[in-house]
């Protein structure tokens, strides 16, 4: 069985928001099942993992009474649509297969302007396959349930609304459900992760190889700032305007104001004779 707290906590820290999870061995091998601890049961979501024989699957399974979140899900801005196109993105390039359905007609997750309205169902799923699992090897289980599942969650919590309550109505009553409880850039990040890895795009640094398990995912997270600087309704795409940097090289970017680019922090490493082993 795989330990679902420990893959929780994981989850917890990597998206910012509280998430609890209960595991179990069936029949066709380890599963999994995490929600967000502060949505009221009949009204939020899960994500189911499993990880079978063949194949891995994660799921976003919403609850009997989710007809709010899904309403908030379809309103999700362009910002968030990008989000889900970075995760989307994620989980292609690594072999998966996205699975994204409104009212049962499949949808593009990559063109976030396309999605129809009048959202009634929403199905997210991400299946890997074939991927040879040794199920006895629980250290490997737990790890590709971490991968897919966390790619599930960050695809499902992209969508969802963070900076206010969602209030619907279910069988007569006002449904509240609180999904606002950590900072959007959180997510921001996790997709940039997810899309570029934890090593420093400038020098390739990786504290995991370097500091051993402490330092296992740790990276900084640096917003490529267009010279003309921000403006407010700009959509953040993680894949281009996020990119994972070490400590010493994320300090160097910001010796100057506004930043270096990239390519010149780049070649500041290559004139002074570093590696820089990534493009
Ligand atoms: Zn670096
Ligand atoms: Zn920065």
């Amino acid at each position: 069985m795989m330990d679902a707290a420990r893959i929780a906590g994981i989850l917890t820290d990597r998206y910012g928001l509280p998430v609890r999870g209960e595991s179990r061995r069936a029949e066709e091998g380890p599963r999994m099942r995490i929600w967000p601890v502060h949505v009221a049961k009949t009204q939020g979501f899960a994500i189911d993992v499993l990880v079978g024989w063949r194949s891995v699957e994660a799921e976003f399974l919403p609850d009997n009474f989710a007809s709010a979140l899904v309403a908030e899900m379809e309103r999700a801005s362009a910002q968030q649509r990008s989000v889900f196109a970075a995760f989307s993105a994620a989980c292609t390039r690594d072999g998966a297969a996205v699975t994204f359905a409104v009212n049962g007609m499949p949808v593009d997750p990559a063109i976030g302007s396309s999605w129809p309205s009048g959202w009634r169902t929403v199905s997210i799923r991400v299946v890997r396959s074939p991927v040879a699992v040794d199920q006895s090897a629980v250290e490997a289980v737990e790890d590709l349930a971490i991968t897919w599942g966390g790619r599930a969650l960050g695809l499902s919590l992209s969508l969802l609304p963070l900076e206010h309550d969602i209030a619907g109505e279910e069988e007569g009553g006002i449904v509240r459900i609180e999904v606002n409880r950590y900072e959007r850039s959180t997510i921001n990040r996790a997709a940039c992760i997810e899309i570029h890895g934890a090593i420093c795009k400038a020098c390739g640094f990786d504290f995991g190889a370097v500091y051993g398990g402490i330092g296992s995912g740790f990276i900084e997270v640096h917003h490529v700032e267009p010279v003309s600087g921000i403006a407010p309704d700009t959509v953040v795409d993680p894949a281009l305007d996020l990119m994972p940097l070490c400590s010493n090289c994320h300090s160097m970017i910001h010796r100057r104001k506004p930043p270096f680019s990239m390519e010149e922090l780049r070649a500041m490493l290559a004139a002074a004779g570093e590696a820089h082993p990534v493009t």
